[in-house]
């Protein structure tokens, strides 16, 4: 970029702040000029759950940076409370109004970047505006919530929407010692998740006394008594709470893009190209308003997560200074933890891909410890892993549990990044010592199973079929295990007399094979197949039947 060229960035937190800077160490050349309506720029965001539970004490240590550090690391100038409220695409010029002393005025660009972010959903619900229902967006929103809790001290919440911000919100209320309701419109929390791995994080929930009402939407809020909020739902119930946090989704900033005439995508976010940039060649956008494509499944999605505005942020930089760089979409790595319990997520999950009309996949449980079973504290990880039946390709993976969720979604994540397959998973080298792993970590046995099933030794059955199935269906566990808990209608032939009765087995049906967790069985499995039964393994065992499928 030649000298005197101006780039202007409308949005000065994940997004906009990381392009300001990243353009900076390119170019040192333009004037750059970053615009945020807010009192703050480069705010850590995610760090305001735990600002309001006092985790975080201080407001000051949510700055990641401010306008003074940005003029003097990087000649940038910053301007807050000063909204962009109109682009002129004509005259490259866009229009800024002083939020403090109210007067609007123009500045011309050369480059213009948009990361106006997304804005918490606030339906139209009867009762909305009540004092005391707050979103969480902002440090303001944040201070005004400490401020209602210092002065109200209320005893109750209810948290509307068990998504990554209201279980984060949850954890810190309850935390400050509130008894927490949440209420979701699913049939699940966390919809990141499949529905069956957010079942152990629900009920993980409950054991904490959060009480957690699936498949109700509110329907409006009412004033109670004492000025406590009355909560309606669809279904008729009330719950009466001291603080209401609304936590059901955000939807992309896009009120100038439209007004200027760029296009949106499928989603209703900005489409941009991989170099993010819009449909005027002179104008791009990052960040939680912009349409991405989902790199499992190639759907157009809208991800709104703060490590691919700040990647995207980079990239826009790149562009506009005529460097190389290519945003590669979303892949949706995800991770919340509430109450001691953490869930993440990768890639495709099983909810995506149908919706994607993807079928020719596979997918695994396995529930192993998050280190050596023999080191005292191991804790059990649930996990599920998504592959292509036909060349292992990871699409996809979900970790539940108390510890070590985040590393195995993390390896899993650069492995997906890497087009790696299911015999990549099986041969990873990571590391091991008791205290942090297993020898076969919990990565190579995902990877290993699945393999299995690839190769076509170890043939699966579906779990969410169980209920209509005519399949013969096994337990092989010992006898002591299956009398303490079985599944209905199951034969108990433990791995150990396999041998000698696997006679009474029938050889005109199928067989359903299941154990503890899936070692058991594929144990069996390899043996019955040799002996020319027609097997399948209910994948990761009573496990999974118990700990993610309430029946
Ligand atoms: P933002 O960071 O929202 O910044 C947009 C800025 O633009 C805002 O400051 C806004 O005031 C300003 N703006 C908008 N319009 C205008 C205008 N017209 N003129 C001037 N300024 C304007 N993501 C994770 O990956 N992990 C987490 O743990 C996580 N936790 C979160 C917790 C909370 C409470 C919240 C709210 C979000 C969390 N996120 C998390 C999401 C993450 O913060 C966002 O994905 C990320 O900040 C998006 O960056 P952005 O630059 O697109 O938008």
């Amino acid at each position: 970029m030649s000298d005197s060229k101006r780039v202007l960035i409308v949005g000065g937190v994940a997004g906009g702040a990381s392009c300001a800077a990243r353009l900076r160490r390119l170019d040192e050349s333009p004037e750059i000029i970053l615009f945020d309506r807010g009192p703050f720029v480069s705010f850590a965001n995610c760090g305001l759950p735990y600002y309001v539970g006092k985790v975080i004490k201080k407001e000051d240590d949510l700055l990641v940076s401010s306008p003074d550090l940005f003029k003097r690391y990087f000649n940038i100038e910053v301007r807050t409370e000063s909204e962009v409220t109109l682009i002129d695409r004509e005259r490259r010029e866009i229009e800024i109004k002083d939020l403090a002393g109210g007067k609007s005025y123009r500045e011309r660009y050369d480059a213009l970047v948009l990361s106006p972010g997304a804005s918490p959903v606030r339906p139209a619900l009867p009762g909305i505006d009540l004092p005391g229902i707050h979103i969480l967006r902002t440090i303001p929103d944040s201070n005004r919530i400490r401020e209602w809790i210092a002065a109200r001290k209320p005893e109750t919440a209810v948290v509307v929407g068990g998504g990554f911000i209201g279980l984060e919100m949850t954890e810190n209320l309850v935390k400050l010692g509130l008894k927490v309701t949440i209420v979701e419109a699913l049939a699940q929390v966390m919809p990141a998740l499949d529905p069956e791995m957010a079942e152990p994080l629900a009920r993980h929930l409950e054991t904490k006394r959060v009480q957690v009402e699936l498949e109700d939407a509110v329907a409006a809020f009412e004033e109670g008594e004492g000025g406590e909020i009355v909560v309606k739902t669809a279904s008729g119930r009330a719950h009466r709470a001291g603080l209401v946090i609304l936590a059901i989704g955000v939807k992309p900033e896009v009120e100038l893009a439209v007004e200027a005439g760029l296009e949106l995508g499928e989603t209703g976010a900005i489409r941009v190209d991989e170099a993010m940039r819009t449909s005027d060649p002179h104008i791009w956008a990052v960040g939680d308003a912009v349409e991405m494509w989902d790199v499992a499944t190639g759907v157009r999605c809208h991800a709104p997560l703060a490590g691919p505005a700040n990647r995207q942020g980079r990239v826009a930089a790149a562009s506009i200074t005529g460097h190389e760089a290519r945003c590669r979409g979303a892949q949706g790595t995800i991770i919340c933890g509430c109450l001691g319990m953490a869930a993440a997520a990768t890639g495709a999950n099983e909810k995506r891909l149908r919706a994607a009309g993807i079928t020719d996949y596979e997918k695994i449980y396995l529930h192993p410890g998050n280190h050596s079973g023999y080191y005292p504290g191991s804790t059990r990880i649930h996990m599920k892993l998504l592959f292509s039946r036909e060349d292992g390709k990871v699409l996809g993976a979900q970790a539940v549990g108390e510890a070590g969720a985040d590393k195995r979604i993390d390896v899993i994540s650069t492995a997906i990044q890497l087009g790696a397959t299911v015999f990549d998973l099986e041969d990873a080298e990571l590391c091991y010592a008791p205290q942090f792993g297993a020898a076969k970590d919990p990565v190579n046995m995902a990877g290993m199973i699945a393999a299995n099933v690839v190769r076509g030794d170890l043939p699966l059955a579906d779990w969410s079929r169980l209920e209509e199935t005519d399949a013969f269906l096994l337990d092989v566990r010992t006898r002591e295990e299956y009398l303490r808990d079985h599944i209905e209608g199951v034969v108990n032939i433990p791995l150990l007399e396999l041998r000698e009765r696997y006679e009474e087995l029938p050889r005109d049906r199928e067989i359903w094979v299941s154990c503890a967790v899936g070692q058991r069985s594929y144990y069996s499995i390899r043996f019955l197949l040799q002996k020319g039964f027609n097997v399948k393994q209910l994948s990761g065992g009573i496990v999974t039947y118990w700990g993610c499928y309430p029946i």
